[in-house]
């Protein structure tokens, strides 16, 4: 096997591999959570919030166990962030969540400055995306589609369990 040149471009390749890898394990943590939720028929949606490659603050719906329809995942994982964190800022956060967040998720997000989002299925009828104008923090950045398929299939699964 010939030895991999120590060429310039190199280490931003791994890097970019790294990353990627990254958002896969953390959303696996975002979808376990919103398994969770599946087991408690609540509608699967599961959150994490990362600092420094730390797991700060989980959640999952839990609207139906509360009788509270602000407890979505995301309401959950950041209140317990910032408890972790002792501040009402993420910074240098980045929030997992198994589906596109709705537009009250998507306003505390805001508040919150968290500084990126991971998001695995969309959700065009209540996702914040449908909106023209951008509702986040300008700061955050925002990766669509990371382990797509298995957050929408959670969904579809929930659904279908209902009928
Ligand atoms: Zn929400």
């Amino acid at each position: 096997m010939a030895k991999v040149p120590s060429i310039g471009v190199t280490p931003y390749f791994i890097t970019a591999i790294f990353m990627e890898l990254d958002d896969a394990f953390f959303m696996r943590k975002a979808l376990q959570q919103a398994e969770r939720a599946f087991a408690e028929d609540e509608v699967p949606v599961g959150a994490v919030v990362v600092s420094n490659g730390q797991i700060i603050g989980t959640g999952y719906n839990q609207s139906e166990r509360l009788h509270d329809v602000t407890a979505h995942a995301e309401m959950i994982a950041i209140t317990a962030a910032q408890e972790y964190l002792g501040a009402k800022y993420l910074k240098n956060c980045t929030l997992y969540v198994t589906l596109e967040p709705c537009t009250m998720c998507a306003g505390a997000l805001y508040w919150s400055q968290v500084d990126k989002i991971v998001i695995a299925a969309r959700d065009p009828k209540r996702g914040f995306d449908r909106l023209t104008e951008n509702i986040l923090h300008p700061k955050t950045e925002v990766v669509w589609d990371i382990m797509a398929d298995e957050g929408a299939a959670l969904m579809s699964d929930f659904f279908k369990k209902l009928r």
